[in-house]
């Protein structure tokens, strides 16, 4: 029977590309989405993936969700956590707000899903962990305490979490994206992200597509011996 990976924030950008790269992979994927009804609705009519609607930083939501998912089609065997948010501004001019909607969601997110599927994981000897970091997370970025501190910490509860699943067959590991031609990319300035183009040795900005391939490597059985690593994928931005 073909194992089940949930993407969340699967519906738009990268999380939509894991979402269809998976599923060409054999799994049977699931996204999880926080409000935009139109993307979800256009992934579903384009793959026939189902989605699932709740915010991923709120714990008992999260927990709810996944149960659903559980019942309505199956165990998850594969958890990507992919969604995210910015809320950028520099220290001084940056809300507590702003900074603990993005810890809550990025960070508090990953712990989420976590603690409503990693035990199951556990208990059937297997299953896949794939945080989402960021570059900005490993090299830091001006006007990014929050997402640095909340992507860094994703690396340290990788490394953690990875140590607990490995002898239960259940790897943990995160992908640390350069600069991916999404919406979340498209709301930086055109001069900030000319700046940033020509810092990437490459010379380009990545696609979607080349952070799932990753993470669908992440998720395959081929890499049963890969835990607690960070994959870099970032044109040579940032060697780390
Ligand atoms: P997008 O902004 O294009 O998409 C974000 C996705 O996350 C959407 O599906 C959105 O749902 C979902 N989402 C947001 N908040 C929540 C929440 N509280 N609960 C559930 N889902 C939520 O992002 P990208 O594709 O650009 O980024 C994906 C990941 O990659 C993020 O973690 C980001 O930090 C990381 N990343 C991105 C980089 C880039 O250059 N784009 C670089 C490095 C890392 P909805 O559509 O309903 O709003």
């Amino acid at each position: 029977m073909a194992r089940l990976a949930i993407v969340t924030g699967g519906t738009r950008g990268i999380g939509r590309a894991i979402c269809e790269k998976l599923q060409a992979d054999g799994f049977t994927v699931v996204a999880n989405y926080a409000g935009n009804d139109a993307a979800a609705g256009q992934l579903k009519a384009d793959t026939g993936i189902r989605c699932y609607k709740w915010d991923v930083g709120d714990h008992e939501a999260t927990i709810a969700g996944c149960a659903r998912v559980a019942e309505e089609v199956g165990p998850i065997d594969a958890v990507v956590n992919n969604a995210g948010i910015t809320r950028d501004a520099v220290l001084h001019k940056m809300s507590y707000d702003d900074w603990h909607e993005v810890m809550r969601i990025n960070l508090g997110g990953c712990f989420n899903m976590a603690k409503a599927c990693f035990p199951g994981m556990r208990e059937r000897g297997w299953g896949r962990i794939v945080n989402i970091g960021s570059i900005n997370g490993q090299a830091g970025q001006y006007g990014q305490v929050n997402y640095a501190a909340a992507k860094s910490g994703i690396h340290g509860f990788t490394k953690a979490l990875a140590q607990e699943g490995a002898k239960f067959g259940v790897t943990v590991n995160a992908i640390a994206p350069g600069y991916i031609d999404t919406d979340m990319v498209a709301a930086v300035p055109e001069p900030v992200l000319e700046k940033i183009i020509a810092k990437i040795p490459v010379g380009r900005l990545g696609h979607a597509e080349e952070i799932a391939r990753g993470v669908a490597f992440l998720c395959s059985e081929d890499a049963g011996f890969i835990t607690g690593s960070t994959m870099s994928i970032n044109g040579g931005q940032h060697m780390y």
